[in-house]
């Protein structure tokens, strides 16, 4: 997969507003953010849509989600809720071609019906 601007915040090449890291996984503040929170959960490893999900890769996917749980817990909008999204390729308007699910929350989100 070539370099996206995700992994060049992976290596520390390019700043971000890191609010989590591990060994797998990566979260920053979005640089537009839809949202008074709008965090990117995003694997170290490069996978480039939702379609390039390996079945050995669940676990990761997995810890992606609770990764978010723990996120939003820590951002206080665990109760009042949020919205977690993983855009995929031109329909979903995908825009950064590595893995990334967005945590969305802050304020009362409008339905998703009208796309
Ligand atoms: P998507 O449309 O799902 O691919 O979302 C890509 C997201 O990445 C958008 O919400 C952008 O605002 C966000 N984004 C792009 N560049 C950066 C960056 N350098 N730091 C943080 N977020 C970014």
């Amino acid at each position: 997969m070539s370099e996206t601007i995700f992994s060049k915040i992976i290596n520390h090449e390019l700043p971000a507003d890191i609010v989590y890291e591990d060994d797998a996984i990566i979260a920053f503040r979005d640089i537009n953010p839809q949202a008074p929170v709008h965090i990117l959960i995003v694997p170290k490893v490069a996978i480039a849509t939702v379609n390039d999900i390996k079945p050995e890769q669940a676990e990761l996917i997995g810890k992606m989600v609770l990764t978010a749980q723990q996120i939003a817990a820590g951002e206080g909008i665990a109760e009042d809720g949020y919205r977690l999204v993983i855009n995929c390729n031109r329909h979903g308007c995908q825009e950064v071609f590595h893995l990334h699910l967005h945590l969305v929350g802050g304020r009362q989100l409008r339905g998703i019906s009208a796309g």
